[in-house]
């Protein structure tokens, strides 16, 4: 069975248009279901989505009590899924149905994540594209896992891997390196089209810029030092404590100088005690983040590192 999730929010124009291009696109497809998610929309997107969801029953309708933003949505739509593969896409037709097919044949290959990525994006180039370019290069290279287009919703999952995820913040934009990394999933990218919006409006604006740059951190947190926080912590300190000495240098030698002018009787110890403070501090912080990675229970740990063949046969 595969299930398609779609976050609503303020979307009321686009259902019907959305829910019949899902039907169109699936009709050779013998069991599906469509969940779509109302994210606490203030329009008539739930009333929109009900009536639908009433005359067609492989419809359903989640509905959450407020707006959570489009990851936490999506994560409901998870939650709800009952498909052995789930596809999720945005509701406002900028992704296009017609592609899920597809996306089915590429999973069917044996992979784990089949991500699309949009080939002629029809955004805004300033605001929308160039920011979204250098998000990809960062995602990239922080993370090592090189998928071209991460903010494409358009994707295909086993569930296997669905359930080994647990979405928060923003993170549905790093779900291929959430998945590589913590689930040794096999992933892949195809083509898919992209339309311009037609009705209602973008959610974003730049302000997503620095949840985005938040959320790398904690996803290369995620990623790298998930196993030895102290090793991040640790280079740190290691840079404070050679910053530290680079000023004792400069200090005993305006000693050995007899050059003893007031920067160099306070400001410069008291420079190096700072550097040297931090550096022992670092080093506690990284020693209390092992204890917390060790402490998270065993259990936990285990299906984290499951490699994701295993639960898949
Ligand atoms: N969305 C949501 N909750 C939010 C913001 C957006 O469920 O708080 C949904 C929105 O209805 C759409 C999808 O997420 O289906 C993508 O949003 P949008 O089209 O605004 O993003 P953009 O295409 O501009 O990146
Ligand atoms: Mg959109």
């Amino acid at each position: 069975m595969l299930s398609v999730v779609v976050p609503l929010y303020n979307e009321e124009e686009n259902i019907p248009q959305l829910v019949t291009s899902i039907q169109e696109a699936l009709v050779e497809c013998p069991q599906w279901e469509l969940v779509l998610v109302d994210d606490g929309s203030s329009d008539d997107t739930a009333r929109v989505a009900a009536g639908i969801a009433c005359t067609d029953a492989r419809v359903r309708l989640v509905r959450l009590a407020r707006n959570y933003g489009q990851t936490k949505a999506m994560q409901a739509g998870f939650d709800h899924a009952r498909g052995e593969v789930v596809v999720t896409m945005d509701g406002d037709l900028q992704n296009d149905p017609a592609d899920i097919p597809r996306l089915l044949a590429k999973l069917d290959e044996g992979y784990d994540l089949v991500a699309g990525y949009r080939l002629r994006r029809q955004d805004k180039l300033l605001t929308r594209k160039v920011p979204s370019w250098i998000a990809n290069r960062l995602i990239a290279w922080m993370t090592g896992v090189r998928i071209r287009d991460n903010g494409c919703s358009l994707k295909a999952y086993r569930r296997s891997l669905i359930s080994q995820l647990h979405l928060y913040s923003d993170m549905h934009r790093f779900l291929p390196a959430l998945a590589a990394a913590t689930a040794a999933a096999r992933i892949v990218e195809i083509p898919v089209q992209h339309h311009a919006r037609r009705f209602g409006r973008s959610k974003y604006g730049l302000s997503r810029v620095a949840k985005i740059l938040a959320d790398l951190m904690t996803i290369t947190m995620i990623t790298s030092f998930r196993e030895r926080p102290l090793g991040l912590f640790g280079t740190a300190a290691a840079g404070s404590v050679a910053a530290g000495a680079v000023v004792l240098y400069l200090w005993l030698r305006s000693l050995a100088l007899y050059r003893v002018e007031p920067e160099g009787a306070y400001v410069l110890p008291a420079v190096v005690l700072l550097l040297v403070a931090l550096a022992v501090y670092l080093v506690m912080l990284g020693l209390v983040a092992e204890v917390t990675v060790r402490s998270a229970t065993q259990e936990e740990q285990d299906t984290m590192r499951r490699p994701l063949r295993g639960l898949a046969s």
